[in-house]
């Protein structure tokens, strides 16, 4: 089916999950659409490809905030998390270091959004200043294990998608392949 292939194709170009082999989304992403026309909202006076498209790339994101746990921030801050500043500045400390980390995988699965993580995290860090050196240093502990972990040879590639530097499509999913391992490893530890 054409839509569906369609829907395939959008997913597989817009997000990659490290658990997920492609060929296994493309066949998830196939049963979301029969799960969706079976489900009977579909109105067949609108393009079938724009809805399958939407179903599929919506399901691929609650699949992946659960998956990345991007609805535990409530149990990190509550008061934060409702956007009830606990402390001065917008964030308390344990806050900023669990937003930027769900920036960093947010920005490696969605790799559109890598270029802009360096500094959304710099900004968050200031932000966070000296007053909760915890804070500052569970924002930095992933810093310190993909220092850690990447291999060398993919290191220069890294630093310069952090800068928002040219780097070939090729290079940029090594780097983010290499990345999700590290972070599923550290997830699972
Ligand atoms: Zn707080």
């Amino acid at each position: 089916m054409e839509g569906m292939e369609q829907a395939v194709a959008v997913v597989l170009k817009a997000f990659k999950l490290p658990w997920m082999p492609a060929e296994d989304l493309a066949q998830q992403v196939r049963l979301w659409s029969l799960e969706a026309l079976a489900s009977g909202k579909y109105d067949p006076s609108r393009p079938l490809a724009g809805y399958l498209v939407a179903n599929a790339k919506n399901r691929c994101k609650n699949l992946l905030r659960d998956k990345l746990g991007r609805n535990d921030g409530g149990l990190v801050c509550a008061s934060c998390d409702r956007g009830e500043p606990c402390s001065e500045g917008s964030h308390c400390g344990r806050y900023a270091a669990w937003l930027a980390r769900q920036r960093t995988k947010k920005a490696l699965f969605v790799p559109a959004d890598f270029t802009s993580l360096a500094k959304d995290n710099a900004r968050l860090l200031e932000d966070l200043g000296a007053r909760d050196e915890r804070g500052e240093r569970e924002a930095r502990e992933l810093d310190e294990l993909i220092d850690e972990r990447l291999p060398a040879e993919l290191r220069p590639y890294y630093l310069r998608m952090r800068d928002g530097a040219r780097v070939t499509r090729a290079k940029r999913r090594e780097v983010r392949e290499a990345i999700a391992a590290i972070l599923a490893e550290s997830e699972a530890a």
